[in-house]
């Protein structure tokens, strides 16, 4: 039988830890240290324990490993890679924002774009809505959706994953940089100004994404700003909560990923740049 790993066990992490193991798959949550996580959402009676092992300690190689901290984590978890893969391994990295993988030392590694909302506070997981990750099609991640297909969790194979992965880029580009940059909530969304940056951030965007071969159709801006329409004025953004928690943000994942892909095409990309450097430039310390 597969063994699956789950290195991170916050509200991504332990969602999908959650779908494997209730389906009944070899599921350990690896964490930085031992312990356990709680799962909660609204339709649930009680809320569910997972126990969770120190990524540090656990000296067995898996055969699918999800990696769901965020992007500016990664780093943490890279001295044990190596003792939790075998040559096989198939790593799926469910971050936001792109372009971790290009220094990942492992060779059968994806990228999933995720669409899990959840949020983690303590060792408390309260999951909102969706189990989905959106994986290139190929031979891998053929194989790891037949080996899950008995969990709820729904992984779609994308034969034009270059899109899904910028249209992701471009609802995140806007909405965290505006709600982490204020230290505001969605309520912002509420103001034409901020309306008006969103959309000039979007079409930034979308320039960069054709100068890649990825092409929008214009009405993507107000499909975007459609879906930010339906968020509630009191959520925040993972970059928000980032920002007022001080701690680090997945700026270079995604506004930085977009930054220098605008500079190597030699594009004019202000509302971009301005708030790449101001979101840069609140992380500066001594
Ligand atoms: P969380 O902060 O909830 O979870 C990250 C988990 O990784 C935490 O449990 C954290 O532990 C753990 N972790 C961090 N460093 C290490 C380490 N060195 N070793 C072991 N575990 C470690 O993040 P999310 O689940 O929210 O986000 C994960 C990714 O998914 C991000 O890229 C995010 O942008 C993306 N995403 C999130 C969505 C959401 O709704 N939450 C939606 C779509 C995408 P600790 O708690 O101790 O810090």
């Amino acid at each position: 039988m597969d063994t699956f790993g789950v290195i991170g066990p916050g509200a991504v992490g332990s969602v999908i830890g959650e779908s494997l193991h209730n389906s009944g798959y070899q599921v350990t949550f690896l964490g930085r240290s031992a312990g356990e996580v709680f799962v909660e959402r609204a339709d649930m009676q009680e809320t569910a324990a997972f126990p969770v092992e120190a990524v540090s300690e656990v000296k067995k190689a898996f055969d699918y490993v999800f990696i769901t901290m965020k992007g500016s984590q990664l780093e943490g978890i890279m001295p044990y890679l190596d003792q939790l893969t075998h040559e096989d391994t198939v790593c799926i990295l469910c971050q936001n924002g792109y372009g971790q993988l290009d220094t990942f030392p492992i060779p059968n590694a994806y990228q999933a774009i995720v669409y899990i909302s959840g949020q983690k506070k303590g060792n408390v997981v309260t999951h909102f809505r969706d189990r989905i990750l959106i994986l290139p099609e190929n031979a891998g991640t053929k194989k790891l959706k037949e080996s899950i297909a008995a969990s709820n969790l729904e992984l779609q194979l994308s034969s034009d994953y270059r899109y899904e992965v910028w249209y992701k880029l471009l609802v995140n580009v806007a909405i965290n940089s505006v709600t982490a940059l204020s230290r505001n909530t969605a309520l912002i969304l509420q103001d034409e100004k901020i309306q008006k940056l969103c959309k000039r951030l979007i079409r930034e965007g979308i320039d960069i994404a054709a100068a890649e071969g990825v092409y929008f159709w214009t009405e993507i801006t107000d499909e975007i700003m459609h879906i930010y329409a339906g968020y509630p004025p009191y959520m925040g953004t993972s970059m928000y909560y980032d920002m007022i928690n001080e701690q680090e943000m997945e700026v270079a994942y995604i506004q930085g990923y977009l930054y220098q892909k605008s500079k190597a095409y030699n594009l004019d990309t202000p509302c971009l740049d301005t708030v790449y450097s101001l979101l840069l430039a609140s992380e500066m310390k001594e």
